[in-house]
């Protein structure tokens, strides 16, 4: 089965909800751009969460980037996802290899150190909205959980999990976010706590075998779960060789004559999906010639 994000509300509105399984995006970056374990986590989780926060934006063509900087081995993570469910996301730094952590799972925090992270909103206004909050933990659904609560102001719960087979293949990966509106009775707010504290973590549910609604089962049954929609979620990439020769003919006129000169043309990688693309030296001239 495909990826796909859950929509819900519990307690007549006072909580909103978010969930999704998204083993094949995970997977799908992984295998672009070549993912050591720890990274195939770290990026599957910030993949998750952003595609879930892309889902709460209502433009279409609202565009959400998460951007992690970070002094650990894996120096950073950028992410972006549109309203739609479409997510794309590479790492600075694809292989890095470390010992598990002290529960014995892959180290993300490890992986990432202390660092910040940035949520860009770009809403089709002028500026973009820019949101930024120092790491907290590193490994990601705490970090979410910090920005909503200090960026946004919006008490939240985000628990993401990556489930690596021995393979390096992704096996399971989703997550879920809740929000508490602030119209939220106390009583709500503090069983909704108390609960958090009782489930089993992400991972475990998604091992379990559980799949988005049945998370958002557990976590809010008792608080009347109403699922409001599905929306099918995945890897994307937008890139094109006519994006990729916009940004190539941006190139000083110097640069493009070095380039000339070494008579072999260019490969341009995508960033985001690792896709090639060749430009011959005549192409490279015709840009050349394009410049004053
Ligand atoms: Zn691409």
């Amino acid at each position: 089965m495909g990826d796909y994000i859950v929509r819900a509300t519990a307690a007549e509105g006072q909580i909103r909800a978010f969930a999704i399984t998204s083993r094949q995006m995970t997977e799908d970056a992984r295998v672009h751009h070549q993912t050591s374990p720890v990274i195939t986590a770290a990026l599957g989780r910030l993949l998750a969460g952003a595609a879930m926060m892309g889902s709460m934006m209502k433009g279409e063509k609202d565009l959400l980037t998460v951007q992690i900087q970070c002094g650990g081995p894996a120096k950073g993570l950028t992410v972006t996802a549109d309203a739609s469910g479409h997510v794309k996301g590479f790492p600075s730094v694809a292989s890095v290899e470390l010992p598990p952590n002290a529960q014995g799972k892959l180290d993300v925090g490890g992986a990432l150190g202390l660092g910040v992270l940035s949520v860009i909103r770009d809403l089709g206004m002028k500026e973009p909205y820019v949101g930024q909050i120092a790491l907290q933990t590193g490994e990601i659904a705490e970090d979410l959980t910090y920005y909503f609560a200090t960026s946004e102001q919006i008490p939240s719960a985000v628990g993401l999990g990556v489930l690596v087979d021995r393979d390096g293949s992704v096996k399971q990966a989703g997550g879920f976010i809740l929000q508490l509106m602030p119209f939220t009775k106390d009583e709500v707010v503090s069983r909704l706590e108390q609960k958090i504290t009782e489930i089993a973590s992400v991972t475990e549910m998604l091992a379990a075998g559980n799949s988005p609604e049945q998370i958002l089962e557990i976590i809010l049954g008792e608080f009347g779960l109403e699922i409001t929609d599905t929306l099918e979620a995945g890897f994307c990439c937008d890139c094109s060789r006519e994006r990729i020769s916009g940004a190539l003919a941006t190139l000083s006129g110097k640069d493009l004559d070095d380039i000339i000169n070494d008579g072999e043309g260019i490969e341009v990688k995508c960033q985001f999906c690792s896709q090639a693309y060749h430009f011959s030296v005549e192409e490279i001239r015709k840009m050349r010639a394009g410049k004053a």
